[in-house]
């Protein structure tokens, strides 16, 4: 591993991939002070520079990259993601913001409304002249989105429908641009028309007037000091007896005539709703590359950091070992870093499948409910990573990581609710296993239609697992490869990793549906009995989601050409395929997977590969291609390794990774 040459550009570009126009636009427009993020600011002047970001940032190509070409867009979806989650190196609250604005507010209207409303509102939305809210959330009502409260009740004679508010639990909570910001918002509400309620609907609904004050009828409260974010001006909303005209309602999936008439193509009230917001798919896979981002820009900080900084010296040598030499850092570390190669991969693969969603009018609909499967899945899975490995940096970091200048302490803020918007991700496990045991049908979505399991279960057992990633045969032919007994299986032979992570998902999938299946069979209500299977239910999605991320790995590694590079990349992915496996060692050992010689090898063999690849430490996080200026840290740009240059010159010039570690 030390003779490799690693051509640092040729990783950046691997990493950067498909839409690396975009990535690299939006990396040098984060150099600008302007976007620079600036904790230290009170709430207020931290609002007002967050729309002034936001205002130089609708100058540039980035957020407009996904609209139609026709008002002014690219129609580029795939390079709209990109962009986005780039600018999560930077502020995160305009990362948000941004987010709400052209992300959730823009892309309601774009798929939820039809062509008079992309003519109405899509170039002021685009310039952000008209800025926005996504109302959605309800106090009462957060992950359970059918069930709000609000209304919409259309009267024919007036042909406007009246926006309600019917009681406190209903008021619109957390919504971004609402406190501050916002002219319009995408008001989800429950449609009534001819005394009949329709379900849950979108309507555009002007909040403040030019001035920036509060239109009639509409209440609105600042939501206050949060842990992070303070840039992003939530609020919460309430309506009384407001009307909007016909014209209001977002009306691709359902009409209202002038006399009341509803009309959907979707007749079922759950399957339309699950249709509504499954096109809003983008969001949930932007914030996991935002994730990703942060993540990358935390473990870069962090990496740099332990290369340089020095505790302790072995007995009788005078030279500090750089921490980074330590086998519990290293530990600490590399595991993390290899699970964020992955990810990024596997949100790579995803935006492919986005992009093509998007652009294709062939994709099938059984695909696009795979997608948003899948968005779900890779989005828990990259969420919660941030939100643990920028803790896990910080404390690297030790008391400078606590510094604010070091940015990981607001990094974690900024960055901890992405496990819970955009699909909380507990709830959005429960769906991923939802539409594994229902072949992602119709309703896939809602958790309350339950008894279509039992039929969906019968064929899970038999099912053959279906591979997201595009190297199908290449990964079936290393899995048929492997040795049927575990003594003759190589610890790095990646046919062993996939079909072990495979056999575990098969498993754990049948397992739930057997579950399942008999709990119905006995009678008992499917609600109670998938409630019992819960903590199953979700095991069954991580299984699930592990191999996906990993396949997506294994995919990217055989597309890298340059030798060293692969060489490299091949390495990390064992790490991260025997993490993966050591993490969850006790299941194999409970279900006769794995023997205890074997659990032992491959702790050993996780800390070799962190050794191994800690040499170039550096140059995986290098190849993420953050600027320095906009990285930011000074621990990451080299003032440890000045200070520790000025102490003991003679030492620094040694080079960090001629210590030895100490013994285990
Ligand atoms: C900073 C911020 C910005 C936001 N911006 C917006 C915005 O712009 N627009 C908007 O509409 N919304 C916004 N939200 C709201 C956000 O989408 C919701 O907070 C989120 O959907 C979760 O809903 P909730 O808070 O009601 O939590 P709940 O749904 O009450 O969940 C609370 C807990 O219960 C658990 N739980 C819930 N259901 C189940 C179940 N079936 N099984 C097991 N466990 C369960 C969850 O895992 C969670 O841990 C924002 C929120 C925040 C904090």
């Amino acid at each position: 591993m030390t003779d490799l040459t690693i051509d640092r550009r040729a990783l950046e570009d691997l990493l950067d991939g498909r839409w690396a126009e975009a990535r690299r636009e939006a990396r040098e427009h984060l150099r600008d002070p302007l976007y620079h993020p600036r904790p230290d600011l009170p709430t207020e002047e931290a609002r007002a520079r967050c729309l002034q970001q936001a205002r130089a940032l609708a100058k540039t190509r980035g957020p407009n990259l996904g609209f139609p070409k026709k008002y002014g867009g690219e129609g580029d979806v795939g390079g709209s993601v990109t962009a986005f989650e780039t600018l999560a190196h930077g502020d995160l609250s305009l990362l948000v913001k941004s987010g709400v604005q052209w992300g959730l507010f823009g892309g309601a209207i774009l798929h939820l409304g039809t062509e008079k409303h992309h003519e109405k509102y899509l170039r002021k939305m685009m310039s952000l002249e008209l800025p926005g809210c996504f109302a959605m959330t309800e106090t009462g009502h957060g992950s359970d989105v059918q069930s709000l409260r609000t209304t919409a009740t259309y009267d024919p004679d007036s042909e406007t429908f009246t926006i309600e508010t019917p009681d406190e639990d209903a008021r619109k909570d957390y919504i971004g641009n609402a406190a501050r910001d916002g002219r319009m918002a995408v008001v989800f509400a429950q449609l009534i028309t001819g005394g009949a309620s329709h379900g849950v609907h979108a309507f555009m609904v002007p909040i403040r007037d030019e001035d920036g004050q509060p239109l009639s009828g509409i209440e609105i409260e600042d939501c206050g000091h949060k842990a992070g974010l303070n840039g992003v001006d939530n609020g919460r909303l309430w309506f009384h007896k407001v009307s909007v005209p016909r014209d209001a309602l977002l009306d691709k999936h359902a009409q209202v005539a002038p006399d009341g008439t509803y009309f959907s193509p979707i007749e079922n009230d759950t399957r339309r709703f699950f249709t509504m917001v499954g096109t809003l798919v983008q969001g949930r896979v932007s914030v996991s590359g935002a994730a990703v981002s942060a993540t990358k820009s935390a473990l870069a900080i962090a990496v740099r950091y332990a290369a340089v900084r020095r505790q302790f010296s072995p007995p009788g040598v005078s030279t500090e070992i750089a921490l980074l030499d330590y086998r519990q850092h290293q530990r600490r570390l590399m595991p993390a870093l290899a699970k964020t190669y992955a990810l990024h991969f596997a949100q790579e693969a995803l935006v492919v499948q986005l992009h093509d969603a998007f652009t294709r009018d062939d994709y099938p609909e059984r695909d696009r409910r795979k997608l948003e499967s899948m968005a779900a899945g890779i989005k828990t899975a990259s969420t919660w990573h941030a939100t643990r490995t920028i803790q896990m940096c910080r404390e690297a970091c030790g008391g400078a990581g606590y510094l604010s200048e070091n940015r990981l302490v607001q990094m974690k803020a900024d960055t901890d609710v992405f496990t819970t918007f955009e699909g909380d991700n507990t709830v959005l496990l429960q769906l991923v296993a939802k539409g594994l045991l229902t072949d992602y049908r119709d309703e896939f979505g809602s958790l309350d239609t339950l008894g279509m399991m039992k039929m969906a279960a019968d064929m899970v057992i038999e099912q053959v697992l279906e591979r997201t990633a595009g190297a199908r045969q290449m990964i079936q032919s290393l899995i048929d490869a492997v040795p049927r007994s575990e003594s003759e299986t190589n610890l790095l032979d990646r046919g062993y990793h996939l079909e072990l992570l495979e056999w575990r998902e098969r498993h754990v999938l049948e397992g739930v549906a057997r579950r399942i299946k008999k709990g119905i069979d006995s009678g008992r209500e499917p609600f109670d009995v998938f409630n019992d299977a819960q903590d199953h239910v979700l095991l069954a999605s991580q299984a699930h989601i592990d191999r996906i991320i990993f396949e997506a790995f294994v995919e990217a590694v055989d597309r890298s050409t340059h030798v060293d590079t692969r060489t490299l990349l091949d390495t990390v992915c064992d790490l991260y395929a025997l993490t993966v496996i050591e993490e969850n060692g006790r299941w194999f050992f409970e279900h006769g997977r794995m023997s205890p010689g074997r659990s032992k090898a491959i702790t050993a063999e996780v800390n070799r590969l962190c050794s191994e690849l800690r040499v170039h430490a550096e140059d995986l996080v290098d190849a993420f291609g953050i600027p320095d200026d906009v990285l930011g840290a000074p621990i990451a740009l080299g003032a440890e390794r000045a200070r520790q240059e000025a102490k003991a010159p003679d030492e620094a010039e040694t080079g960090v990774a001629g210590f030895a570690p100490p013994p285990p």
